[in-house]
């Protein structure tokens, strides 16, 4: 959905190479939504749907053809280099930022929390998170 937020900053995702441009499709529809104040669930797209499960019959050529009983969309959190931030706030440092996990949020949750809970609480840090560190 494109909105006047992504005109100016979406110029900055299309260098990045691991974004699969062939699948992107824009929608007009919302352009002057006010996404401060609306909270907004993206219409699902039947073209992607339908690109699915005929990928999915090319992957498993002898499975049965897939029936889809319900569908969702969501928008997913994306930053520029595909990469998530998980640092403190660089002005108000006793916020800590975890965003941008490109699709894969719900997996790393555990790992992030416990990122999230030692960065606050000054512990020492299990991973080297620098690629992870808020940049201007
Ligand atoms: C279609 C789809 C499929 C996905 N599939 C997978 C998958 O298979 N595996 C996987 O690991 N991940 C998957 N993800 C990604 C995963 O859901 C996200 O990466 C993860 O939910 C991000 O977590 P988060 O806490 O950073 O943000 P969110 O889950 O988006 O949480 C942010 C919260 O902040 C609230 N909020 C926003 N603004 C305000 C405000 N101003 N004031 C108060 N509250 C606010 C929102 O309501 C929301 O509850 C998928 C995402 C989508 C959309």
């Amino acid at each position: 959905d494109l909105t006047w937020r992504y005109i100016l900053h979406g110029k900055k995702y299309f260098t990045e190479k691991k974004i699969p441009k062939h699948d992107l499709s824009i929608n007009f529809k919302h352009l002057f939504r006010n996404e401060e104040k609306t909270e907004f669930m993206p219409e699902i797209n039947n073209i992607h749907i339908h690109l699915a499960k005929k990928r999915f019959s090319e992957i498993f050529p002898d499975v049965e053809p897939l029936t889809v009983k319900r569908s969702w969309s969501e928008y997913i959190d994306f930053l520029p280099d595909s990469l998530p931030i998980i640092d403190r706030h660089p002005i108000f440092k006793n916020i800590v930022i975890a965003t941008g996990f490109s699709g894969s949020g719900l997996a790393l949750g555990p790992a992030v929390g416990k990122l999230v809970s030692d960065i606050l609480n000054n512990k020492p840090l299990n991973l080297d998170i620098t690629k992870f560190k808020y940049r201007k």
